[in-house]
């Protein structure tokens, strides 16, 4: 295969330039300044400025962490806005598709139908690994993206290695792996690969490990071009600048984060010794993140009466090959331990 970005964006997107703002414009060196080139209120109450629409003081320490340059890096209120915008820079409304592997992540879909672009599925295997013979066969000149989510949401697993490879070295469209569980997992990510694949995109978040769904902070890691590009269509300012502050802090806080994948992890081991004593789960499936898919007898019933006991967990039973299953997050210990109380009342 040969990736050629130029080939892959979108013809309006190609010709346009970045919208250019006061702050995009005058970057500040640390010296005092006084600045009337915004037209903001200039009454200091910690917010009455806007952002740096760059986000560079975030970007300089995820890069630092991550090993990678500040330039392979683009930020976004959430990864759900990231994935939006690279539909809006590849994909050709009414032309173009997309691939996606159910049972996975709904954001990709719900983003074509948004977008007017082309969702074409390919199921995953019974054990739910990519089936690289039929994505490879159902890949065509229109097809821009490739959705890989690993590990998967709902069911948990990393794809494997080396059909990842294979995908990423015979498709030349973009290959976008969601790593937004990748905090929990033992395997490696991506993002050492770059320099191997040009048509690599990585998302991650703040939503998951770091504990920050609230301020809405996705990233997107890929190619220096391949940032560019995403650039020229990113709103000005759409990380502001409280997620921008939050966001810092916590990224530096490494070893609250350390502490408390840890506690999930055990916490996840505990709830998986409890579910294999439960009469009516008959599956638990293996897990990299901070959640586990479970089939049980009849997923509905058992849903129905989790909630009477207070407990929502995610009914996935109308997804493609998770028929009575169940989707539980990992919760504190106390949380698990009234839904093990639960799940042993029910087993009686
Ligand atoms: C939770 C989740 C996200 C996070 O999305 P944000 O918009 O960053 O909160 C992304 N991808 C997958 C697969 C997820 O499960």
């Amino acid at each position: 295969m040969s990736f050629n970005l130029d080939k892959i964006t979108r013809e309006n997107v190609k010709g346009l330039s970045p919208y250019s703002s006061a702050r995009n414009e005058y970057v500040s060196d640390g010296s005092t300044m006084v600045f009337l080139d915004a037209n903001e209120n200039p009454f200091e109450n910690g917010v009455n400025r806007y952002p740096d629409p760059q986000q560079r003081g975030l970007k300089a320490i995820l890069a630092e962490q991550k090993d990678i340059k500040e330039e392979n890096i683009l930020l976004g209120n959430g990864s759900d806005e990231v994935l939006d915008l690279l539909f809006r820079a590849f994909c050709e409304p009414k032309q173009d598709n997309i691939i996606t592997l159910p049972p996975t992540y709904g954001m990709y879909k719900v983003l074509s139908g948004i977008n007017l672009v082309e969702n074409r599925e390919v199921l995953l295997t019974n054990d739910f690994q990519p089936n690289v013979e039929e994505i490879l066969k159902t890949i065509d000149s229109n097809t821009k993206l490739l959705f890989i989510c690993s590990p998967n949401n709902p069911t948990g697993n990393s794809f494997s290695t080396k059909a990842i490879e294979q995908l990423l070295k015979s498709f030349s469209g973009l290959v976008v792996i969601d790593e937004a569980y990748i905090d929990f997992s033992s395997e490696e990510s991506w993002t050492s690969k770059l320099g191997e694949y040009p048509n690599l995109i990585i998302t991650q978040t703040l939503s998951k490990a770091y504990g920050m769904a609230g301020i809405r902070l996705g990233i997107c890691i890929a190619s220096a071009e391949i940032i560019a590009v995403v650039n020229k269509i990113k709103p000005p300012y759409n990380v502001n600048q409280l997620t921008q502050e939050k966001a810092t802090t916590r990224v530096l806080d490494t070893k609250s984060i350390n502490n408390e994948v840890n506690e999930i992890l055990a916490e996840r081991t505990k709830l998986e010794e409890t579910l294999k004593t439960v009469s009516f789960v008959t599956t638990i499936y293996p897990t990299d993140a901070n959640f586990i898919l479970v089939k049980v007898d009849d997923a509905t019933l058992r849903y129905n009466q989790l909630l009477k006991k207070g407990i929502v967990v995610r009914n996935r039973t109308t997804q493609p090959l998770c028929e009575n299953t169940l989707r539980f997050t990992v919760g504190t210990s106390e949380e698990n331990n009234s839904v093990i109380i639960a799940l042993k009342e029910l087993s009686k």
